[in-house]
């Protein structure tokens, strides 16, 4: 190693899901929407003024921040938008994870936590999700420097029920306690009324899922006030301009299209309570999801078989090859029902 290299800050780096240069493919590997951003959101786009782009966006996003707290009836001052959730969660880790203790998030997560925290220099432990895959709130009663887990958690896509959020938020009153609820609007319960009893709660989202955003980059924050603007303040010691004229403007017009939003949201539990059905008769098995993918195990095939057989018919979905315990599943995307169809059509003959 040469010296320099000595002061380097080393890191392993998180990994994104494929995104094949492939057009002729099933795309169920990225938790993505299958539908259109809302129509508002096109209309947008072509009435842009493009002479607005030679100046410097509005550091403080305060149409996209103020289309999203109408929203979810809160004060401006209670939300914070950044590029998609991974920013406003890297930015979360900075600003309130700075203690000696460890934090705590599940042994099977998002496997962005723990890069994070390598790359902060956090300790971090991991308690173990229960053999259905729940997170079991007791064991986030012990010391800790801070808590984060999805709900639904990923890449399982259970649900923990509210009264078990809020008694984690309850035991751990000196910590930000972080829900990442990415895939929340899929038929979850959101812990966002919480904030009004608990300052020490942060609640992330994203326009990537259910705003069919994901290209766009909007991610946001909402919580008290203070800690909204402890989180601000560090953005502004690393970014002023994090979010571009482009993703406000479309930003605000995806937040104000409710009706949309609902519409592709129900459309995607129809038919992912429909694929369940279809992956119970084809031999897999799964514990519930309340987001927008199942994670699925066969009886008989080795998930890795299933997952090169289906990339070779250009059938994308994700497997995870650590931990151990989660390599024999596949995580599923819900698509379109035409999407699914084809999928349930080529399994069907594949375990024939
Ligand atoms: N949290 C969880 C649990 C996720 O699965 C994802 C998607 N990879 C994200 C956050 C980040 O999503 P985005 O940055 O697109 O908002």
């Amino acid at each position: 190693m040469k010296s320099w290299e000595e002061n380097i800050r080393k890191v392993v780096p998180y990994t994104p899901g494929e995104q094949p240069k492939r057009k002729d493919i099933i795309k169920l590997n990225t938790n993505e929407n299958p539908y259109p951003p809302a129509p508002g959101v096109i209309d947008a786009l072509r009435s842009m003024n493009t002479d607005g782009l030679r100046r410097y966006p509005d550091p403080a996003a305060s149409i996209l921040v103020h289309a999203i707290a109408e929203q979810y009836g809160l004060d401006d001052s209670q939300v914070f938008v950044g590029v998609g959730s991974d920013d406003v969660l890297a930015i979360a880790f900075l600003t309130c994870f700075n203690s000696d203790k460890p934090i705590l998030f599940p042994d099977i997560t998002y496997s962005f936590y723990d890069v994070w925290a390598n790359l902060y220099r956090i300790p971090f432990e991991r308690i173990p999700l229960n053999g259905r895959f729940e997170i079991e709130k007791e064991g986030y009663f012990r010391e800790n420097g801070g808590i984060i887990f999805p709900n639904p958690n990923a890449p399982t896509g259970v649900l923990l029920p509210l009264a078990e959020i809020e008694a984690i938020i309850e035991r751990n009153r000196d910590v930000v306690v972080i829900v990442d609820e990415a895939y929340v609007d899929f038929g979850g319960e959101s812990a966002l009324p919480l904030v009004r009893k608990y300052d020490n709660l942060l609640i992330a989202q994203t326009f990537s899922k259910s705003r069919s955003m994901a290209g766009m980059r909007i991610g946001y924050l909402m919580g008290n006030e203070k800690l909204i603007k402890y989180i601000s303040d560090v953005k502004y010691s690393f970014n002023s301009y994090t979010m571009n004229q482009t993703a406000l403007e479309l930003g605000k017009a995806a937040a104000e299209d409710r009706a949309y939003f609902e519409e592709c949201c129900s459309r995607i539990i129809e038919t992912r309570e429909w694929a369940k059905s279809r992956f119970r008769e084809l031999g897999f098995s799964f514990e519930d999801s309340k987001s927008n993918f199942v994670f699925v195990t066969h009886d008989r095939v080795p998930a890795v078989e299933i997952f090169t057989a289906l990339s070779e018919a250009g059938i994308f979905v994700r497997h995870f090859r650590s931990p151990e315990r989660i390599s024999n599943y596949l995580r599923v995307t819900i698509g379109t029902k035409e999407e699914m169809e084809q999928f349930f059509a080529f399994l069907e003959n594949y375990l024939k």
